[in-house]
């Protein structure tokens, strides 16, 4: 009599990869490794303790969620695990290699070869198509003279990364021509380009209606298990935080392990 929920496919595969990762071991090394995390903003004299001591472990090839209320620091760990700030103290260590304390120039080769990001507000380039937006980051790796010698093959890596991501027919879209579903698309091609071992997402279902949001969780799923991208997602939707291997809490400028149990623990 029951119909399937829309839900299902995307949890069934959940619980299919989560089994998966069991079987392949995933209790080795973590990917990445936060220790004692430590950041403050300062507002004129007065110090703002974001995070006070924040231990998180990612797996290889899990699924990370992290919930916890607006203004809790979820934005600003992201922050720090993608190398775009530096914690006041504390240590990030990523492949077994410490990444907090890089020079800004090492910091920045290990985020734009290793890390991807993907925003709640997509961050595209409002004058380029959806190719060049994901060529961007090739160009700025690249330099210009590097980048035009091996044009071809990064238009053709950027083109295999849209089609995995079903965009193929927006390649010459300006942003404002796509949906707000097909934005985060592009930008998730964007983040894959430069094929990360870590996808940190930050949101990136806040500006979407739930249906939209449901086909990029789907999307984020999948690539998670036919890349095992690594991936560390922020969200303030507990549904979807639901579908992913585990859901983290941060509160009080602290990490609650196994606060509650993403799809991995419940089984
Ligand atoms: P979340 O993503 O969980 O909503 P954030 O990490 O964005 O939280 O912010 C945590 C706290 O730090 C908030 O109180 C916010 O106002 C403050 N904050 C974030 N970024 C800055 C900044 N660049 N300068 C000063 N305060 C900041
Ligand atoms: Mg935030």
């Amino acid at each position: 009599m029951s119909h399937p929920s829309l839900a299902e496919p995307v949890r069934r595969r959940a619980r299919l990869s989560a089994a998966a990762k069991r079987r392949a071991g995933s209790g080795g090394e973590p990917i990445l490794a936060a220790r004692n995390l430590v950041k403050s903003y300062r507002k004129g004299a007065i110090e703002v303790p974001v995070l006070k001591g924040v231990d998180l472990d990612v797996g290889r090839g899990e699924f990370l969620s992290i919930v916890g209320q607006s203004g809790s620091g979820k934005s600003t760990l992201l922050h720090l695990l993608g190398t775009l700030d530096a914690p006041d103290a504390g240590e990030i260590r990523f492949e077994d290699r410490r990444i907090d304390n890089l020079p800004s120039r090492a910091r920045d080769a290990v985020r734009n070869q290793h890390v991807g990001m993907i925003f709640q507000f997509y961050h595209l380039l409002p004058e380029l198509t959806t190719l060049e937006n994901v060529l961007a980051p090739r160009m700025i790796a690249d330099g210009v003279l590097r980048y035009w010698r091996r044009r071809r093959e990064h238009v053709a890596d950027a083109k295999e990364v849209l089609e995995l991501v079903g965009l193929s027919h927006r390649l010459e879209h300006k942003p404002r021509e796509l949906s707000g579903g097909e934005m985060q698309r592009a930008a998730i091609a964007r983040s894959l380009v430069a094929r990360p071992t870590l996808l940190l997402a930050d949101e990136p279902t806040g500006n979407l209606d739930q249906k939209i949001g449901r086909e990029i969780l789907a999307l984020l799923q999948s690539l998670n298990e036919s890349r095992n991208l690594t991936i560390v997602m922020v969200t303030h939707d507990q549904a979807l935080a639901r579908e992913t291997d585990r859901i983290v809490r941060l509160a009080e400028g602290r990490v609650e392990q196994n606060a509650e149990c993403g799809m991995r623990n419940a089984e």
